[in-house]
Parts: C-alpha cells; sequence; structure tokens
C-alpha cells in the first residue's frame, strides 16, 4: 500500500510560496486524470499527485490605460519563465526526495487538432480541482483573490503528496457576462468553449511565424506544430488582444 507523504506535501507548498507563488494547490491525479493526457497518452505513468500553483499579473497592467496588451506581453512572458523555472526546481526538489517528477510548463509545448491549441496538461481544471479558483463562464480559472489573472504552472509527481485545497474558488456571478460580451470577434460562446483559432488571428501577431508559416517549403519541411513552438514561444509573439481578461470585475481588488 503507498502511504500519503504528509511532510513532503507542506515541505513542496513552502517550496514553492518562497519563492514567490501565490497560491498552491495539490490533488490526486487520479481526480483529473483527463487533464494529464496528450493525445490520449498519459504523461506519466504511476503518478499519484499534482502540484499546481499560481502567480498573479499585477492589476496594474489591467488598468493602464495606454500600451496595456504590450504592457501585458512583457508581464506574462516574464512570469512563464519564472514558473517554468520553479517548475523545473520544483519536480528536481521531489526527485531528489526520491519521487520521479515531471514539470507542467505553463504554456509551451504545445500541440494542435486545428482549431485546438492545447498545452501537454491541462492547467485550469487541475487549478479548479486544487480550489485555485472556479472555472469561469469563459473557460478560465477565476480566483477569489486574483480574478482571472493567475498564470499557472504545476509538477506531477509519483509521490502521493497529500491533498491541498486552497478554497480559492468563486463562481461568476449568474448575471455577468463581460469576459464574453468583451470580445470583439466572438471568439467565446456562452457555453466557454473558445475558438482558439479565431482568438489568436486577432489577438497575437508574430511576424516571424507569418513568415515561416506562409512559405510552403518551410511549412512542408519542419510541419505547422514545430513552428509554432520554436516561432511561436513566449517573446516572438506579441498581443493585440486582451479585452476579455481585462473585462473581468474579479480582477480589481486594490486603489
Ligand atoms: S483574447 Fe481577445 S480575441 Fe481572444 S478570446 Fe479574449 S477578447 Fe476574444
Ligand atoms: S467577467 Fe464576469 S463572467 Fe467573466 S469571468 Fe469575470 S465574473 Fe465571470
Amino acid at each position: 500500500m503507498v502511504t500519503l507523504v504528509t511532510n513532503l506535501a507542506r515541505e513542496i507548498k513552502e517550496f514553492l510560496e518562497n519563492q514567490g507563488a501565490a497560491t498552491v494547490g495539490i490533488v490526486s491525479s487520479s481526480k483529473v486524470e483527463d487533464a494529464l493526457q496528450a493525445g490520449g497518452t498519459s504523461l506519466m505513468e504511476n503518478s499519484q499527485s499534482v502540484v499546481c500553483f499560481g502567480f498573479p499579473v499585477p492589476e496594474g497592467v489591467f488598468a493602464s490605460p495606454v500600451l496595456t496588451e504590450s504592457q501585458y506581453w512583457r508581464a506574462v512572458n516574464m512570469l512563464y519563465r519564472r514558473i517554468d523555472f520553479l517548475s523545473l526546481d520544483a519536480a528536481n526538489f521531489l526527485e531528489a526526495q526520491g519521487f520521479q517528477s515531471l514539470p507542467l510548463f505553463t504554456c509551451f509545448p504545445q500541440y494542435t487538432e486545428r482549431p485546438r491549441y492545447i498545452g501537454a496538461a491541462q492547467l485550469v481544471p487541475i487549478a479548479v480541482a486544487a480550489g485555485l479558483g472556479g472555472l469561469a463562464k469563459c473557460g478560465l480559472l477565476l480566483s477569489r483573490d486574483f480574478g482571472l489573472r493567475l498564470l499557472l504552472g504545476g509538477i506531477l509527481s509519483t509521490a502521493r503528496l497529500e491533498p491541498l485545497n486552497t478554497g480559492n474558488a468563486i463562481e461568476c456571478p449568474s448575471d455577468c457576462w463581460k469576459c464574453i460580451d468583451a470580445c470583439p470577434v466572438q471568439a467565446i460562446n456562452r457555453s466557454g468553449k473558445v475558438d482558439h483559432e479565431r482568438c489568436l488571428r486577432h489577438s497575437t501577431q508574430n511576424p516571424l511565424f507569418a513568415e515561416y508559416i506562409r512559405d510552403k517549403t518551410r511549412r512542408g519541411e519542419y510541419g505547422y506544430d514545430l513552428l509554432l513552438n520554436t516561432l511561436g514561444v513566449e517573446d516572438h509573439s506579441m498581443y493585440t488582444c486582451i479585452a476579455c481578461v481585462k473585462a473581468c470585475p474579479k480582477n480589481y481588488t486594490t486603489r
């Protein structure tokens, strides 16, 4: 029988919080199996637990009346790096205790089943199961403390850690549809389904990717997903729309 590693759950939480994570939860991997597979194959055999953590984008980025999209671009790309470094460090921390562990990166790698763009792990349902927030009407994570501003990372591990629900889930008010109504290209329907391709065409510009993908020879040689992952990653693409995230009144708690 596998026993719960109680102290290790506390240690990994402290480890992540000491590195700046604003919120940390732990959930049994059996509760989020569907979120832990890529193309129908499990990310890790014998995994027992998923640790999920979040860093907020500062509220002032959304409130700023100028350069909002480009400031958001800089903020999230800095946080993506920080979160991914921390997922790597935490996976190594758990492996040093004898438990095989896989970092769950925050944005890349992605694979496509177009029009869907899919991350290796589905961090939003994992975060919901760990109590970092509730599932917002627009399909993002809605946190009591941070609204839609949390970016997520995680670690999948063979360590059977004591579950930790952060109790930060809230539900969208029944009469609020601001995030969905804010989308200028109607990429989100009222059931929360997002047309990723329609969103990306409006919300992201990547001159390098556009050049390569237009070139049939290069596209044939490298394939869409390889070009997406190498040229689309982080700083190479600029946001041109964050209207849905910006519209949420739950983002704004300071003055
Ligand atoms: S980022 Fe812009 S285009 Fe994409 S879903 Fe949000 S509002 Fe719509
Ligand atoms: S804008 Fe309204 S509906 Fe959308 S996530 Fe925020 S609270 Fe929920």
